[in-house]
């Protein structure tokens, strides 16, 4: 089974300690990194550990911090295998000069590239194999999620003779840390806490034991994830790994950073990848990319769900009725029904709002679009046959459904609204698209003015219920989902 490794990245020895006998059990092994430390008691260190540990003493040149003589540096790792170090890592080109080890210790052949993937990985993987290892490791860094793949399949042809970590750096490389057990690795590496990672990219243990759930990856776990770019902040990962722990399924979700959605479909369809979630800036692009898309996405011009089976990508979206579902409830409470017989406001020519008139359209009995930049608002108008106005103009309005489609009171400025209060009215519905805050400006207002709310809360975990009902053909834990959401916003 691939092990899990903590890097600790500590200063001297009691802090070295403590940290690693504050590691829950299920870290099978910490690393620790000699040559960050400032004061080093290496004895204590190794009759302290509380598992079993891997030392390194990274020289400048392999991308860490010692800068002593070299044969110093050997020699303090001789010193931890001799005082029952478990492994040391030491770097290809030194590991003649560290020769053999005394005692049990194991060693880790190395080799980093801090700059990008070599074309060679083959031989370079190769040349650390030709000098006996107990474990090969090669740490590159990806400068674009293509390069990623090539690194995973390379350790997979090897893992079966001998234990390899291969690995891709850098926020690129994430799924490379999280599906190192799918490949075969002999372990991964994760940070103790963020803003400690000892190597660019590395996730904290936390989230890789309790969201990618990685000590339960096998090499046919179904792949699925965010297409995106950033895709730092996404909420994706949490919720839909939280669905598949809660359904016990073999699946996890990876957040992919992309530039190129063809190469990245490429590189990763072949290792069980079986849906994406696709967000800005590729819902567009993805459209190409589909062997058949949906009516839906294929109107709208936008795929933010992909489903791949038997080798087909079947592009569709779930926005649109995710969002059309959520104001309709808040018709329905209201008591405003049919909606056919009322008169919709929708503030907002972006993103957001294009989704929810297309979803409108023809559902109304009017349906006017109001944006700061009016022409944006007429050009959305003229292209679904709407009416439309400036937000000067919307005062005079009397909608039955009130929809903001603007990022007006979004965290942290949430003290603003889209309206003036004295707009809102008793009976009527309010609709907001911005779910961070879940309780907006708006949506206090609106409620204390007598109108029936929804949150943009009700439409996020709409369309990523329906995303995992389109990849799984299983019913969506909704409950848990939105509990995910829940947490992690009132944590934020
Ligand atoms: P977008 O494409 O960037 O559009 C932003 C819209 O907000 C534009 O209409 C813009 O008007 C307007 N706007 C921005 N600042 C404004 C201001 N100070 N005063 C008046 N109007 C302003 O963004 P989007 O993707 O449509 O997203 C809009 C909101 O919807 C965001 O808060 C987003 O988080 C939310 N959203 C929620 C969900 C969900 O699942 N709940 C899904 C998608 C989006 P101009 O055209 O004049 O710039």
């Amino acid at each position: 089974m691939t092990k899990l490794c903590v890097s600790l990245v500590e200063k001297d020895t009691d802090s070295m300690l403590s940290a690693m006998h504050s590691l829950p059990p299920e870290v099978d092994v910490a690393e620790v990194r000699l040559d960050l430390m400032e004061s080093l008691d290496l004895a204590r260190v190794c009759s302290g550990k509380d598992r079993p540990i891997t030392v390194t003493n990274r020289p400048v040149r392999q991308g860490g911090s010692y800068e002593g003589p070299e044969g110093r540096r050997l020699a303090v790792l001789r010193q931890a295998a001799a005082l029952g170090a478990d492994y040391v890592d030491v770097e290809v080109e030194a590991v003649g000069e560290l020769g053999e080890l005394p005692g049990q210790c194991a060693r880790i052949v190395s080799h980093h590239d801090f700059q990008g993937t070599p074309a060679d990985l083959e031989g370079i993987l190769r040349r650390i194999l030709a000098t006996g290892p107990d474990v090969a490791k090669l740490a590159v860094t990806a400068r674009d999620i293509a390069e990623v793949p090539p690194v995973l399949t390379l350790m997979e042809r090897h893992a079966a003779r001998t234990p390899v970590i291969a690995l891709s750096m850098g926020e690129e490389g994430a799924a490379s840390r999280i599906l190192a057990a799918k490949f075969g690795a002999f372990l991964t590496y994760a940070s103790r806490a963020q803003g400690g990672e000892a190597a660019p990219g590395q996730i904290t243990y936390e989230e890789m034991l309790g969201m990618y759930r990685v000590r339960e990856l096998k090499p046919g776990t179904a792949v699925y994830g965010v297409v995106a770019n950033p895709v730092a902040h996404s909420m994706s990962p949490a919720i839909h790994n939280a669905a598949f722990e809660a359904l016990a399924m073999d699946a996890v979700y990876v957040p992919f950073k992309v530039s190129d959605p063809g190469t990245f479909l490429a590189g990763f369809e072949p290792h069980d990848l079986r849906g994406l979630s696709v967000t800005i800036p590729h819902k567009e692009a993805m459209l190409d990319l589909m062997d058949e898309v949906d009516d839906l996405a294929a109107g709208i011009g936008a795929v933010n769900t992909v489903v791949i089976d038997g080798g087909r990508r079947r592009g569709c979206n779930t926005d649109v009725s995710a969002a059309v579902t959520a104001i309709e409830s808040a018709v329905r409470r209201a008591g405003l029904e049919p909606l056919a017989s009322r008169t919709v406001l929708l503030i907002g020519a972006g993103g957001a709002a294009r989704a929810i008139a297309y979803g409108l359209m023809g559902k109304a009995r009017r349906l006017i679009i109001a944006n700061r930049t009016v022409r944006r608002a007429e050009r959305l108008a003229a292209e679904l046959d709407v009416e439309f106005c400036g937000l000067d103009e919307m005062e005079a309005l009397s909608p039955d459904v009130l929809v903001n489609a603007t990022s007006v009171g979004m965290w942290p400025r949430v003290d603003e609204s889209p309206v003036p209060a004295g707009m809102l009215r008793e009976g009527t519905a309010v609709f907001d698209s911005v779910y961070n805050p879940i309780r907006t400006r708006l949506l206090r207002e609106a409620e204390e003015a007598g109108a029936v709310v929804a949150s943009g809360l009700e439409w996020f975990v709409n369309q990523a219920a329906a995303q995992f009902e389109l990849w799984t053909g299983r019913a969506a834990p909704r409950e848990v989902m939105e509990e995910v959401v829940r947490r992690r916003l009132s944590n934020a």
